[in-house]
């Protein structure tokens, strides 16, 4: 009934599928608009109407959106207009995470679970070392750095959609320096804004190099521009420093060398609350994907009692609930 294939395969009754870049079920799910979930079949597709104009200027593919009696969407907490669906099919109630975290953080609130059947569940984090701190502490970290950092051009490298924006949110709190982003981070920006009472008010990097130059500036970049060479230069003639912010830093390995200081801001659950998730669906079967799969599985089984498996590791033989 649950496969993993191009995307996540839900039902016998009906196919529907979640997530996938080119297969075409008889409904199709897009939970956001982060490149690895976004949608290149035709349309149309079961999306929330901010991820289908996101998707939209990611993609430049234009997106119908339908609804379907036997799919609700709610907000999963993971990026603005990210959702989790909750499908009504062969008799159950699946409930598909799609990417998820349960925390506020920042301006978005966190996913509050509902009871199913069956549990689809992302677990990225899904090993017992990643416990992230509290996100207020977390907030108020970032901000002290950026305030105690008042003279010198800060470099913050972030996901261009969801992190980048939060980044830039946490910013704006902490002073009142010209915010300068790479066009990517614009791009998403200028959609949020349409659409949101979210406002950044940024400068596009290629005409403010010299407020960076200058050290008034504070930039905000994707993260696949952060150790590009001539962002090195900039940081190190303008004697800048270097931030990163990702979940992945709480074992230390994350971005090394990479950044003067990293963050664990993430926009997934940790270890935790996944577990938290779990409990508070309280399925009678589990089936994890992504990150540390297996390893989540197996401890859903062994130290909570519940019916888990890793879609990866049996993908072939799925057809038992
Ligand atoms: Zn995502």
């Amino acid at each position: 009934m649950i496969k993993q294939k191009d995307g996540i395969h839900i039902g016998r009754e009906k196919n529907f599928i979640a997530d996938s870049r080119k297969e075409k079920g008889d409904a199709n799910i897009v939970s956001h608009a982060h490149m690895d979930h976004v949608h290149k079949a035709p349309n149309p597709v079961i999306c929330s109407d901010l991820t289908a104009k996101l998707a939209e200027a990611r993609t430049g593919i234009k997106i119908e959106t339908v609804k379907h009696s036997n799919v609700r969407l709610l907000d999963s907490g993971h990026i603005l207009g990210s959702s989790a669906a909750l499908i009504k099919t062969d008799g159950k109630r699946v409930l598909y995470t799609g990417d998820v975290s349960t925390r506020d953080r920042a301006y978005i609130k966190g996913f509050k679970p509902v009871k199913a059947d069956i549990l689809i569940t992302e677990s990225t984090y899904g090993l017992p070392p990643y416990l992230f701190p509290d996100q207020k502490e977390i907030e108020r970290e970032i901000i002290d750095w950026i305030q105690d950092n008042k003279n010198r051009p800060l470099y913050l490298s972030a996901y261009s959609l969801g992190k980048a924006q939060k980044i830039q949110y946490l910013v704006k709190k902490a002073v009142n320096r010209p915010l300068i982003v790479h066009g990517s981070v614009k791009k998403m920006n200028d959609i949020i804004e349409k659409h949101t009472s979210l406002e950044f008010n940024v400068k596009p990097y290629k005409e403010n190099k010299n407020l960076l130059k200058s050290g008034e500036g504070i930039f905000v970049g994707p993260t696949s521009f952060s150790n590009k060479d001539f962002l090195n230069n900039l940081v190190k003639n303008s004697n800048g420093l270097k931030a990163g912010f990702s979940g992945w830093c709480i074992t230390g390995a994350y971005g090394y060398g990479r950044y003067d200081k990293s963050f664990p801001f993430s926009d997934h659950c940790d270890f935790g609350e996944l577990v938290n998730l779990v409990r508070d669906v309280n399925p009678e079967k589990v089936y994890t994907h992504h990150g540390f799969d297996a390893e989540f599985a197996s401890y859903l089984k062994r130290e909570e009692g519940f019916n888990a498996r890793s879609l990866k590791t049996n993908q072939t033989s799925l057809t038992d609930f």
